[in-house]
């Protein structure tokens, strides 16, 4: 079956391509899209993608971290300021797929994947979303609880917070294979303190849902 590849520079062009064709969707690093295509894939007749340089940008300058969907894990780990992502990126699959695959195609990757994505998850993160009524910021979480409903919307970046310490955040994926198996339980924690007590941790599970969600009961 052909498949149609639609590139567009404006974000908005690539939204609304996206959002009008319900067989079209959105090529990030291509990990995951490419693979269905290659097995035969027949829902997905249009591939579409952007080339705004902000789906690139990396913005570390203030007290949230914004980085743009397009960004490779590769790219995060050689990013110095971003080193509390580090144990995160560094867990996702091979060097083929930490260069190719991307930090907005993680949010869509199904369990046992989207582990960078628990690690947004814990930190608070955010996800600007280029829709038919312009770019918003959306909480990670309600995002995750919509994702089927997000499938027509092309996410422009992502941003989280920046721990206040390298104490205050851990990052754990346990695989049954090492070093680049499929998690079992990927878990991420945001343990901030202030004064010797403990305020608005959050911890976040990858593995024990179709989607990244949060331990709220601890
Ligand atoms: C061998 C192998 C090992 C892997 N190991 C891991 C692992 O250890 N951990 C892990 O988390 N994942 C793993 N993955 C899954 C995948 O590589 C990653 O989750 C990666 O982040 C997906 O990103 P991508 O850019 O390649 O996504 P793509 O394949 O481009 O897209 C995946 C989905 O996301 C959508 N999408 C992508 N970008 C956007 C955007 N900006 N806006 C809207 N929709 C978008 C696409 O339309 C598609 O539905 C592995 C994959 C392979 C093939």
């Amino acid at each position: 079956m052909p498949v149609t590849v639609k590139t567009f520079q404006a974000l908005s062009e690539a939204a609304s391509a996206l959002s009008s064709d319900r067989a079209a969707r959105y090529l990030g690093g291509g990990t995951l899209v490419m693979r269905d295509l290659n097995e035969g894939d027949v829902s997905m007749t249009t591939v579409v993608r952007a080339t705004d340089r902000s789906l690139q940008t990396i913005d570390g300058s203030g007290a949230r971290v914004r980085i743009g969907a397009g960004v490779t894990f590769a790219r995060v780990l050689a990013e110095r300021d971003l080193g509390f992502l580090h144990p995160a990126a560094r867990s996702i699959g091979g060097p083929a797929v930490r260069n190719m695959g991307t930090v907005g195609g993680n949010l869509f990757a199904p369990a046992p994947f989207g582990d960078f994505t628990v690690a947004l998850l814990a930190l608070d993160g955010l996800v600007a979303v280029q829709g038919g009524f312009g770019l918003r910021d959306m909480p990670l979480e309600e995002f995750l609880q919509s994702r089927d409903r997000q499938a027509g919307a092309l996410v422009v970046a992502v941003s989280c917070i920046r721990p206040a310490s390298a104490d205050a955040f851990r990052y754990r994926k346990i695989s049954r294979i090492k070093p680049k198996g499929g998690s079992v339980i990927t878990l991420a924690a945001h343990v901030p303190q202030s004064g010797g007590r403990v305020t608005g941790a959050r911890i976040a599970l990858g593995s024990m849902a179709p989607t990244a969600i949060r331990a709220k009961g601890a």
